[in-house]
């Protein structure tokens, strides 16, 4: 249950997005798209500005005043994304999101893969987490194993244990599905396959899960790597974070090269190499990203992740419940109608409707949706559909936007009923 107070506390967050004050096609905006990427906060709006206004000068480099303090802004960041999920700074590398985080794993631990070695995804996964395990098993002779779902769309335990054999080296799921919003027991996953062997490496795939869930890494400590990016977290677009244990980081070898905080000397023929989290951060980095991250971790951690966790459930229970009290056949959640097991993230299979057409019938009334295969094709397949529509909402959405998009699906139903969109 949750308190008038505490919905009041969540609506007027919603001031602190200057975006959703804007109107689209004459509406005020309801966007929920947002496991495609979340709105930003003016904070973290500011934190760019302010960056470019005041302190630029590039990092880790000039002895001058403003490259020190960029330099500590940069960092503090670090130490700041560090204490959110409870690991230490060193453990923290600074990349351009989630694909390429999982791209800087894979090309780093392939050469101690070997042929006949397999690698366990789930059907959930992102293509994110499957191209980079593809190129490398056809480059090294690996095999890829697919865990199944269970009932309720999460990652099935029962397939797990059939799937664990001594071959296995890595197993990298996400902790919940971009297009399902199923939540998935990592912990069980995880132990179940350190209790097989301590030294298969786990990743998780914490993009849709980082500002919904909290982590606390030293915890949970079978979590060997964990990926996430900035934008689905009300940061910027093009910074995200890759987080490993320090020894499997300094394992892996970088495939960037170049810059001056990788090495900490340079030959006419050789270098040595610096260790993490700079022997991965070539070239400079996007530093006003970085920055603006640091400031959203601020933000998210004076809400509070639990108490986000606990709005949010209330937003999924009161989209289930009043989607099925429409008796929409044309609008059937794939996915659990059990909040506790999802996150208030979407899929429709919508019989007779296109859901690009959905989409652009739904922002002729303000309201952003996404209609498509969500870089998520082998689920799509799974599902036996072409395509879906998906409404993700998150803590600056509220009942009555709920209520408007029920309102706008009917409009659609009786619009196809009609033939309108014939
Ligand atoms: N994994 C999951 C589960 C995602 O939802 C996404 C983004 N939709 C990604 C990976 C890729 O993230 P990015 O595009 O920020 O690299």
């Amino acid at each position: 249950m949750i308190d008038k107070e505490e919905i009041k506390y969540f609506e007027n967050l919603r001031k602190d997005f200057p975006i959703l004050k804007q109107k689209i096609n004459g509406k005020p905006l309801i966007y929920v798209d947002n496991a495609a990427t979340t709105q930003k906060p003016k904070i973290v709006i500011d934190a760019i500005t302010n960056y470019y206004t005041r302190y630029n000068a590039n990092v880790h480099r000039g002895g001058h005043t403003l490259g020190i303090e960029t330099t500590e802004l940069f960092e503090n960041s670090r130490e700041k994304i560090a204490k959110f999920i409870g690991s230490n700074s060193e453990e923290i590398v600074f990349t351009s999101g989630t694909t390429d985080s999982i791209n800087i794993i894979g090309q780093g631990i392939k050469n101690q893969l070997k042929k006949g070695d397999e690698i366990i995804l789930s059907y959930q996964e992102h293509h994110a987490n499957i191209i980079i395990w593809q190129e490398i098993t056809k480059e090294i002779g690996c095999k890829i194993k697919y865990l199944e779902l269970n009932e309720e769309y999460q990652i099935d335990i029962k397939s797990l244990e059939k799937t664990l054999n001594n071959n296995t080296k890595i197993i990298s799921i996400s902790h919940i599905s971009n297009v399902l919003g199923s939540i998935n027991d990592i912990e069980k996953i995880f132990k179940t396959v350190k209790q097989k062997n301590e030294n298969i490496i786990t990743i998780l795939d914490a993009a849709q899960s980082i500002a919904h869930k909290k982590f606390n890494i030293k915890k949970q400590n079978y979590i060997d790597f964990l990926v996430f990016s900035g934008h689905k977290m009300y940061a910027p677009t093009g910074v995200g974070v890759l987080y490993g244990k320090y020894k499997l980081l300094n394992k892996l070898t970088p495939n960037k090269f170049g810059g001056g905080g990788m090495v900490t000397d340079v030959s006419k023929t050789d270098f040595d190499i610096n260790s993490a989290p700079q022997k991965f951060e070539t070239g400079t980095p996007n530093i006003s990203g970085v920055i603006a991250l640091g400031k959203a971790v601020e933000y998210l951690e004076n809400i509070g992740i639990k108490r986000i966790e606990k709005y949010e459930h209330y937003l999924a229970e009161y989209f289930i419940k009043k989607i099925s009290e429409q008796n929409f056949e044309e609008f059937q959640i794939i996915g659990s109608k059990n909040p506790k097991n999802r996150i208030p993230v979407f899929s429709f299979d919508c019989e007779h409707i296109h859901p690009h057409d959905l989409t652009t019938i739904l922002d002729l009334d303000g309201i952003a949706i996404r209609g498509g295969q969500h870089c998520a094709i082998p689920l799509i397949k799974l599902l036996n559909t072409c395509a879906t529509s998906r409404i993700s909402l998150t803590f600056y959405n509220t009942t009555n936007e709920i209520d408007k998009i029920i309102k706008s699906l009917k409009t659609a139903k009786q619009k196809f009923e009609l033939g309108e969109f014939l």
